[in-house]
């Protein structure tokens, strides 16, 4: 069993509902949901949008592999309705968006995945509710506590 972490997302339609809806099907295709974060809002980042996010972070332990967590996570994208990946091109609004924070401490650098995520150190939307539900767990490339890196992001703003 792996104990991932997850970033969730929306800033489309019914957030609360698109949400739930997705942990919904992530219990049912990753595995048990051992915790998960309030509800946070923010601005869009990275991109202008009158629509602001709602997200949170979650723990879930799994057993499938790296990849086919990856394809799982963008099977329920797609099943919630979110209609193309931006593909690093251009941010936009999105009825969902999965992203993967943590595999264990692996560190993984394919192609389509990267773990952990590249841009989780510079995301209040995504360190704040991972330090609510796991603040010392260690960044193993960066070698902080997500409460460090939480406080240093906030300093730099
Ligand atoms: P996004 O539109 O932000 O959801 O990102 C889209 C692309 O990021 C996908 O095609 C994935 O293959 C790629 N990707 C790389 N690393 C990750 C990760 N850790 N979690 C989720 N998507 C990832």
């Amino acid at each position: 069993m792996a104990t991932i972490f997850l970033s969730i997302g929306t800033n489309l339609g019914e957030r609360r509902k698109n949400i739930s809806k997705a942990i919904k099907l992530l219990k049912k295709s990753v595995g048990r949901c051992v915790k998960i974060s309030d509800l946070y809002i923010s601005k869009a980042w990275g991109f202008e949008s009158e629509n602001e996010f709602m997200n949170v972070a979650a723990e879930f332990e799994t057993s499938l592999q790296p990849l086919e967590l990856l394809k799982t996570t963008q099977q329920i994208e797609h099943l919630l309705g979110r209609i193309d990946k931006t593909q690093n091109v251009e941010y936009s609004d999105r009825i969902i968006d999965i992203d993967i924070l943590f595999y264990n401490n692996q560190i993984i650098d394919l192609p389509h995945l990267t773990i952990p995520h590249p841009l989780l150190h510079k995301r209040n939307f995504v360190l704040i509710p991972l330090a609510e539900i796991a603040p010392e767990l260690q960044h193993p490339v960066l070698n902080k506590s997500i409460k460090q890196l939480a406080k240093e992001l906030q300093k730099s703003n």
